[in-house]
């Protein structure tokens, strides 16, 4: 039986190592400039990186999957077509796209390289799959955080294009593709520029005995002594409403699916995906370590599979925001 692929983020050369070492079966990365959706200052790679970072990986029988899922201007799409043909000479295994007209420049200038469809595609009906798979080629699509257990099983009875869903890491409200939100206080878009609170736009400020996070300017949260204070983002703010201060659009969380494995499994995925290219190497090592061992115990024994408690532990300590969920996986609205 084929194993369901462990898929884990590199946001840098020492984090794309540290998943192979753990048992990764790819990793996926992007350049160092705006045309992957995690343009943070100080990440990423440059040709160099990734022709290393490539070589790393497949010596190791691993594979490497290359990020351009921003969106290109009008008229200014020559960095995102350079960058393609980078990952074409590169000899990536798979390039993640989400503009139409990158998915149709690709397909036509490197058809052998294999096209997957960016969660920042919003594709999550099979419609909007399969319409990709007929006019570009796609061989994957990596599900919007938006679909149950149950809908990804009936989706993919209408499919044979190969489904990465995410399995672990930050959530946010999951518009996905669609969020302007930062771009509100900052100016520019997280869709184009690749980078939602820009670094730049992003300040952390001791008031008297409180820690103020603002973005833009905007004050996102303040944080008694002792607190942890996290990346300021619009979303996840502490805003005044109804005289009350609290996470008025979404309490900061991370999904894990351990307890839902084989119903995720079992519905037909082919990729699991760790999120978190903007997280640390020991962020990257140790969880993709829980997943290789959570999804080798499933297959060594599907029907007694139970996640170990030191997973949770491990996965516990390094996550974002104070709880976890298992997101829209457990819904029960269809
Ligand atoms: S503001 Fe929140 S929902 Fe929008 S892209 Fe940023 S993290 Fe995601």
């Amino acid at each position: 039986m084929k194993k369901v692929e462990v898929l884990a983020p590199a946001g840098n050369l020492p984090s794309l190592k540290a998943a192979v070492d753990a048992g990764a079966d790819a990793v996926y990365f992007g350049f160092r400039n705006a045309t992957n959706a995690r343009n943070f200052e100080g990440l990423n790679f440059s040709e160099k990186e990734a022709e290393t970072g490539l070589a790393y990986a497949h010596q190791r029988g691993a594979k490497a999957h290359l990020v351009l899922n921003t969106y290109p201007q009008a008229g200014d799409s020559d960095l995102w077509h350079r960058t393609v043909d980078l990952a074409a000479g590169l000899k990536a295994d798979a390039i993640i796209l989400a503009n139409l007209a990158l998915l149709r420049y690709t397909r036509e200038r490197h058809p052998q390289l294999p096209i997957h469809l960016s969660v920042q595609a919003s594709a999550s009906n099979y419609e909007a799959i399969n319409f990709c798979q007929r006019h570009f080629g796609i061989t994957r699509v990596i599900l919007p955080r938006v679909l149950t257990v149950g809908e990804i099983k009936e989706l993919k009875t209408h499919t044979d294009v190969e489904l990465e869903v995410f399995a672990f890491g930050g959530l946010c409200v999951m518009a996905e593709g669609r969020c302007y939100l930062s771009s509100y206080v900052t100016g520019v878009s997280p869709n184009i520029e690749g980078v939602c609170s820009p670094a730049r736009h992003v300040r952390f400020e001791n008031r008297g005995d409180k820690l103020q996070t603002r973005l833009g300017g905007v004050l996102i949260a303040q944080y008694d002594e002792g607190e942890e204070a996290a990346y300021p983002t619009i979303c996840k703010g502490r805003f005044e409403a109804n005289h009350q201060v609290y996470h008025v659009m979404e309490e900061p969380s991370s999904l894990n699916i351990l307890e839902m494995l084989p119903q995720v499994i079992e519905a037909g995925v082919t990729s699991l995906k760790i999120e978190g290219r903007q997280r640390t190497r020991s962020y990257v090592g140790a969880v993709t370590k829980v997943m290789r061992e959570a999804v080798d115990a499933y297959y060594a024994d599907p029907r007694r599979f139970h996640p170990k408690t030191s997973w949770i532990k491990a996965l516990n300590s390094t996550s974002e925001g104070t709880c976890h969920t298992l997101g829209t996986y457990q819904e029960g609205w269809q």
